[in-house]
């Protein structure tokens, strides 16, 4: 049984013995549990971005990343975050998705 079926379990029996504040606060309880558990989904799939993006480097010096695969690719590190795709800057350190230039 998982504390979710527990405490709905609980709160059938609080509900039928007419203890409503103890029912509520089951309830209460149960959204908590369910909102945390979005939060730590939510938190896990950043992570699990994070730990993609580990092994790329940015250059000392510079605001550009480094492509580990390919040390003489430039990276664009604010499209490469939010993407979570690597993009590529040109000849002229510009990006050409987010239309941002490097130094
Ligand atoms: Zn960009």
């Amino acid at each position: 049984m998982t504390v979710m079926d527990g405490l709905k379990g609980a709160a059938a029996t609080l509900r039928a013995a007419d203890k409503i504040p103890e029912y509520n606060a089951i309830l209460d309880a149960q959204q908590k549990i369910f909102d945390l558990q979005g939060e730590n989904q939510q938190l896990k799939n950043k992570l699990a971005k994070l730990d993609k993006l580990k092994n790329v480097d940015f250059e000392k010096g510079h605001s550009w990343m480094i492509d580990p695969k390919d040390p003489d690719r430039k990276l664009c590190p604010i499209c490469t975050q939010k993407n979570d795709i690597r993009h590529p800057l040109n000849s002229m350190n510009y990006c050409n998705v987010c239309k941002r230039g490097y130094e």
